[in-house]
């Protein structure tokens, strides 16, 4: 019988175990980059068309490589970095596999130019797909530039598993982040279809962390200092009334390798015990060197996680740290902020005294026994279903059950059985609702409107209710209808942070159709000339922050469309709240506005907006 099995190809090889190292352009960025800082490079450009998907470019000013070099590069466990096994436990460069660029290679046209300080002429390398196409001498400046051209051209597969634009880029923007926010002694470089991004000048970490996040910044941070036998600690920490309701910023790094730990967080975030509410999350940026020896950088192929020697020492030593800074911010205000003018945290008790930290570590002690809260339903309120509410009668029931398999009500979605049963109840409502027949309307709480239709009683949402309303609108605007604008009299400047500047740059074309008017004014600026009609009563920059806000918040939710996704997060910016008192008139548009969307019943993302009881079951309660 013949043989069966045979060797695969190297390209074939290649391309399987480029899967592993490249997932999305954000890693080719993170591994072109981290190249650069490890041939010693001060400055680094990066520039980037279609989120990465048609070119990513990498330019430095290191050592560069020489011929031989050069064309070796690209073979598997090809490195300068390691020599043997051991080598590992001394690590103190990025990489040291030897595979980022031979997995490039094999899954995209790449193209390198490359040049030592002493030499004269450079070298220029044409690879595609593992093969070699062209190598000659070149001029070129000093250091190394890699371009990469159409990511994943010959695996369509791999490519169509990518995602949009702006969640591409939000990777790219993360992967830089983590290389720029601890190497500031590098000066670096990221345009985004010719979009300056980011321009970050070598300064300290102070300045980097600035020059990113915004100048709002500067007075945010408290310093993190401490030296220990095991570990030391540096970097910048937030002040408790700064922390977020999203887990932003949280960047911690070993041995300038950036890290996730749910270990090492809780240690830090812990140490903030009451100093902020539930369900925030404080920003920091934590440097920690420890021996190179006493890690194992080698658990991952993209090496965000590591095994730690003494891991409860870390903790405990990382906790002590962040509550002796706190406490001295505490203690004294003045130091280097004097500008707090509304502290409402409960400061920590000026008579305790503050020690230095100290390696004690309690064996049984477990961070994660303290069990949280379960979910946090942020703002969404639903009308209990159980004992003391009304209970719908059999045809309600069965109209309900309708709706409850009914669960993702995405536009697309609607089977027609289902589009034929909520037209029924529709047209219940409707018979009910034109002509004024939505008289009286009752506002509980802020936040329910109660009326009543010939055949019984509604109870509705009105956070939810105007979301759907809206949700329908900008859908139907970002569908290619004209949008409506509503010029603002005083254009007002806003400044972002740099995410989220590269964010709106990226969604601009559509926020436009949206009715959204706003123009690139450089330097992490915008203006916003218009604002959708529907969302006057807010401020632009109110507006444009809640917008980001939802943007950032939906990005990973597969199940919405982009476009559904964006109408979404403009729907959520600009409708009503829980909470808002409305008037008579108000609430009587609100339904009749509610009353001639599509799909009345739930909001975009499938919650119940309308409840409802008949005159029977009313009845039968007073039995
Ligand atoms: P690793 O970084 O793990 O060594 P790579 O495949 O990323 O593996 O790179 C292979 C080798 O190519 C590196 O070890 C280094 O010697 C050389 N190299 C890659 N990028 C650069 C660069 N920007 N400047 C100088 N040398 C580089
Ligand atoms: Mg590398």
């Amino acid at each position: 019988m013949a043989n069966l099995i045979q060797l695969l190809p190297d390209h074939v090889a290649n391309q399987i175990a480029a899967g592993e190292v490249i997932q999305r352009p954000a890693s080719v960025i993170k591994e072109l980059v981290e190249n650069a800082i490890d041939a010693g490079s001060s400055e680094v450009k990066i520039i980037i068309k279609d989120a990465g998907k048609t070119l990513i470019q990498v330019m430095d000013n290191g050592c560069g490589m020489n011929e031989t070099d050069a064309r070796m590069s690209f073979e598997r466990h090809a490195t300068s970095k390691i020599r043997s096994a051991d080598d590992i436990f001394k690590i103190l460069t990025k990489g040291f596999r030897g595979e980022a660029l031979a997995s490039i290679a094999a899954i995209a046209q790449v193209e390198l130019k490359t040049r030592q300080f002493e030499a004269e002429l450079g070298t220029k390398i044409t690879i595609e797909g593992s093969q070699i196409k062209a190598q000659e001498p070149a001029q070129c400046s000093q250091g190394t530039s890699f371009a990469i051209k159409n990511l994943f051209f010959n695996t369509p597969a791999r490519r169509n598993f990518l995602k949009t634009d702006i969640v591409e880029l939000k990777h790219i923007i993360e992967e830089f982040l983590r290389v720029a926010l601890v190497h500031n002694e590098v000066g670096f470089k990221l345009t985004h279809n010719d979009n300056d991004l980011f321009s970050l000048p070598s300064g300290n970490m102070r300045q980097r962390v600035v020059n990113i996040f915004g100048k709002t910044f500067n007075e945010k941070l408290v310093p993190v200092e401490q030296e220990t036998s095991i570990a030391n600690i540096h970097g910048f920490i937030c002040k408790p009334q700064h922390s977020k309701k999203t887990r932003g910023e949280q960047y911690l790094f070993v041995n300038k390798r950036f890290i996730k730990s749910n270990y090492l967080n809780h240690a830090i975030v812990s140490a903030y015990d009451d100093l902020i509410e539930k369900g925030s999350f404080p920003t920091y940026f934590l440097h920690l060197d420890v021996d190179p020896a006493s890690i194992d950088i080698n658990i991952h192929p993209t090496k965000t996680e590591i095994k730690f020697q003494d891991e409860k020492s870390l903790y405990a030593i990382i906790n002590a740290a962040v509550k002796q800074s706190l406490g001295m911010y505490n203690v004294a205000p003045s130091l280097d902020f004097e500008s707090i003018t509304n502290f409402e945290i409960s400061p920590v008790n000026s008579r305790t005294e503050i020690k230095m930290p100290q390696i004690s570590v309690d064996t049984t002690y477990n961070p994660f026994d303290r069990s949280t809260s379960g979910g946090r339903g942020a703002g969404s309120v639903s009308i209990p279903s159980s004992s003391g509410v009304l209970k719908p009668s059999r045809d309600w029931e069965d109209l309900r059950n309708v709706q409850r398999e009914f669960q993702m009500p995405l536009e697309r979605e609607v089977r027609n059985a289902e589009e034929e049963q909520e037209q029924a109840q529709q047209k219940l409502i409707e018979e009910d609702t034109t002509e004024k027949s939505v008289g009286i309307c009752i506002q509980l709480n802020n936040s329910f409107i109660v009326s009543n239709i010939k055949s019984g009683l509604l109870m509705i949402d009105q956070q939810r209710a105007h979301e759907r309303i809206l949700f329908e609108r900008f859908l139907k605007q970002l569908n290619n209808q004209h949008p409506l604008v509503q010029s603002q009299l005083f254009p007002e400047h806003i400044e972002l942070s740099p995410l989220d500047y590269a964010l709106l740059l990226e969604i601009a074309p559509s926020l436009e159709q949206a009715g959204l008017s706003i123009e690139n004014f450089g330097n992490n600026t915008i203006v916003v000339n218009g604002l959708p009609a529907e969302s006057t009563q807010l401020n632009a920059k109110a507006f444009i922050e809640s917008l980001l806000e939802q943007i950032k918040h939906h990005r990973n939710d597969s199940k919405l469309e982009a476009r559904e996704k964006l109408a979404l997060s403009l729907a959520r910016s600009s409708g009503i709240k829980a909470g808002k008192k409305l008037s008579q008139r108000e609430m009587e548009q609100l339904l009749h506005e509610l009353f001639m969307c599509e799909i009345p019943n739930y909001s975009p993302k499938g919650k119940p907006v309308i409840v409802t009881f008949t005159s029977d079951e009313l009845a039968k309660k007073f039995d």
